[in-house]
């Protein structure tokens, strides 16, 4: 059997395909076999990957690490739901906890130095701007390494105490809601998030599933999009979303951030390690930026959280 193997790169798509073409020369019937077979559509880089830190996610960090090295991926970012210091002791269920800070740091700032040269590993975290814990929040963060933040808005205001011991779904950020002051909220906290200068890019921008009105929608994401735009922040296409046939990405927001010339990225928003390297899901958000007219940032532009410190 004759088999030959390459690789090539779509120019400027930041993905690649592995073409395997196989050939049977020695087959009985004389019959030479071409075998042409689409491996798969990767990502060159994901900033957004989760670990069990936060109570839904699995597997260790060496698969999510492995799975996207052997795909052939060059940066794995890894942003864990970041710990936030409540007040009263409260616990959040879906981050990790303040004092698994420093173990989550040390332990991806070993396998980033052990993967030196196959991938690049990043440590980072997907962090909501909560007015009342940001600063002291962040602060808690920055005492260990870290490469990065994404802005991941998932609930409106301080997701305590003002909702959640009501109700998740009162607070939550990708509640369904045709309130135009809910999405007023959520877009300040959004653009205030922006302003500090913290965040590398801005997880599911479109988290919000507002149902009103389309002036009233429009009038609020114009002003997420310019800030993003004015900033350079990227908007992430988030896979999550995409492949579990969530409200997000919605399209009425990318028709609005296009039009305005915002910038995006795509996320996988990996909560195991196989949402790495989905070919189907990925090339869905490559044809979703086009079909929006999109432009794509393969590699994000890291911003250093410590220079949102003293504000
Ligand atoms: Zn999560
Ligand atoms: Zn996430």
């Amino acid at each position: 059997m004759h088999r030959e193997n390459f690789d090539f790169a779509l120019t400027g798509a930041g993905f690649h395909c592995k073409i395997i073409t196989e050939s049977f020369p020695n087959d009985p019937i004389g019959v030479l076999f071409l075998k042409q077979k689409t491996e798969a559509v990767l990502l060159s880089a994901n900033y957004h990957t989760h670990t069990p830190r936060c109570h839904h996610a699995s597997g260790e960090e060496i698969d999510y690490i492995e799975t996207a090295r052997n795909a052939g991926m060059h940066t794995l970012g890894f942003s864990d739901h970041a710990p936030m210091l409540f007040d009263d002791g409260y616990i959040s269920d879906f981050r990790m906890l303040p004092e698994q800070t420093e173990e989550y740091a040390v332990t991806l700032d070993k396998l980033k130095r052990q993967y030196a040269g196959e991938i690049e590993i990043l440590i980072g975290y997907e962090m909501e701007y909560y007015p009342r814990y940001f600063a002291r929040s962040l602060a808690s963060i920055c005492r260990y390494p870290v490469d990065y933040l994404i802005l991941g808005q998932h609930f409106l205001e301080n997701e305590y105490p003002v909702e959640r011991p009501k109700n998740r779904s009162d607070g939550y950020s990708g509640a369904t809601t045709d309130e135009e002051w809910k999405l007023g909220m959520y877009v300040d906290r959004v653009v205030s998030g922006m302003q500090t200068g913290a965040f590398s890019c801005v997880a599911h921008p479109d988290l919000m599933y507002f149902t009103g009105d389309d002036d009233i929608y429009r009038r609020h994401i114009v002003r997420l999009c310019e800030c993003a735009r004015d900033m350079h922040i990227p908007l992430e296409i988030n896979l999550l979303g995409l492949g579990g046939g969530r409200a997000y990405p919605c399209d009425r927001f990318w028709r609005i951030a296009a039009e305005v010339g915002c910038s995006a990225v795509i996320g996988c928003d990996a909560h195991y390690p196989e949402m790495l390297t989905d070919p189907a899901v990925i090339e869905r958000g490559f044809r979703y930026a086009e079909q929006f007219g999109i432009p794509l940032v393969h590699e994000l532009t890291l911003r250093d959280p410590r220079s949102a410190l003293k504000q």
